[in-house]
């Protein structure tokens, strides 16, 4: 059986809460950013509440029918929602069969769990109807909403959920965790580009993350030095297999804020990327403060629009292209972005 991610201990103790006190919530909506162990502490719970003869500490007992069918994966009182691929939404066809579902009752004498992950790609439609399942309640059956943007559901499905959120952890609970889990020397540069979340800086060391971000930093100079066409980077970008374009641009946010911290001063302690600190040094001096605030806005501008499926080879080309001009000193217009 999974243990309680140590980082998760208080809410954890908040869902045994409900148990001890049989107050089961009829929707929790879990959010937090990815990597931090939502899915986890969902199934944890899940496990508890569909079990048959749960443990005095509200742990599931792992041994009875329910048990066995939940780890199989074929419970019948368990559903999972998800899109049909990363990224897409979750369509009201699903959402019909889960309408269907409901109007039976549970198979087991526990509850019926239903988690719905991520419950922000529910569609217009597809939240619409799913409010119905909020506002006539079926018995015995509790939601888990899993979000990353919580802002994106609609407060009418917000209004009606047991909000839990997970905070990213203290380093001090987050760097033993890592160690424990094989993650050597570089968990804490590793921990600093997750953003904090442990789960997924054990999966970054996993793809050898620190390397692929050196190589795309020592592009990125290349590009301002001049060596290398934007356009071919852009190019090589898109192909790039290794890395989420979502994060690639991340970085490039991040290398842009430590530039213009860098330039505006400071405490060059505080900067997100430490390891690189003298390259960004450098670039900070051939650079000025305006122009570069102007790019920080273009490239947070993109990240929304990479959200919109946009054409991604396009979005880095003009991207490069302007950090390219930026470097040449010239004003630039940013392509009229
Ligand atoms: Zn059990």
């Amino acid at each position: 059986m999974q243990d309680i991610l140590p980082w998760q201990q208080s809410l954890w103790h908040a869902l045994q809460g409900y148990i001890a006190s049989q107050r089961i919530p009829q929707a929790i909506l879990l959010t937090g950013s990815a990597g931090l162990g939502k899915r986890r502490l969902a199934e944890l719970y899940t496990g508890v509440l569909l079990c048959l003869d749960p443990l005095p500490t509200h742990r599931a007992c792992g041994a009875c029918a329910a048990c066995k069918l939940l780890a199989a994966d074929t419970h019948p009182d368990y559903l999972l929602l998800e899109p049909e691929e990363p990224g897409k939404t979750i369509g009201i066809d699903k959402i019909r069969q889960l309408i269907v579902r409901l109007a039976l009752k549970p198979q087991f004498e526990a509850f019926r769990l239903v988690i719905i992950q991520p419950a922000d790609m529910l569609n217009k439609a597809s939240a619409n109807a799913f409010l119905k399942c909020l506002e006539e309640p079926t018995e015995r059956t509790c939601f888990i909403l899993i979000s990353e943007q919580a802002a994106k559901l609609p407060a009418t499905i917000r209004s009606r959920c047991q909000k839990i959120h997970c905070p990213a952890p203290d380093e001090k609970l987050a760097l033993p965790w890592l160690e424990q889990q094989g993650v050597g020397e570089d968990a804490g540069l590793l921990l600093r580009i997750a953003h904090g979340s442990p789960l997924l800086a054990r999966q970054y060391a996993e793809r050898q993350m620190i390397q692929i971000r050196q190589g795309c930093f020592q592009a990125w100079r290349q590009v301002a030095a001049g060596k290398t066409g934007p356009l071919q980077l852009a190019d090589e970008w898109q192909k790039q297999q290794n890395v989420e374009p979502a994060v690639l641009l991340d970085w490039q946010i991040g290398w842009i804020m430590d530039i213009i911290k860098l330039l505006q001063q400071t405490d060059a302690a505080e900067i997100a990327n430490p390891d690189f600190k003298n390259p960004l040094q450098v670039l900070a001096g051939q650079l000025a403060l305006k122009p570069l605030y102007l790019y920080y806005d273009t490239l947070l501008r993109h990240k929304a629009l990479l959200a919109t499926q946009l054409n991604r080879q396009l979005l880095f080309e003009r991207l490069l292209v302007d950090w390219a001009r930026l470097n040449t000193g010239l004003h630039p217009d940013f392509s009229g972005f």
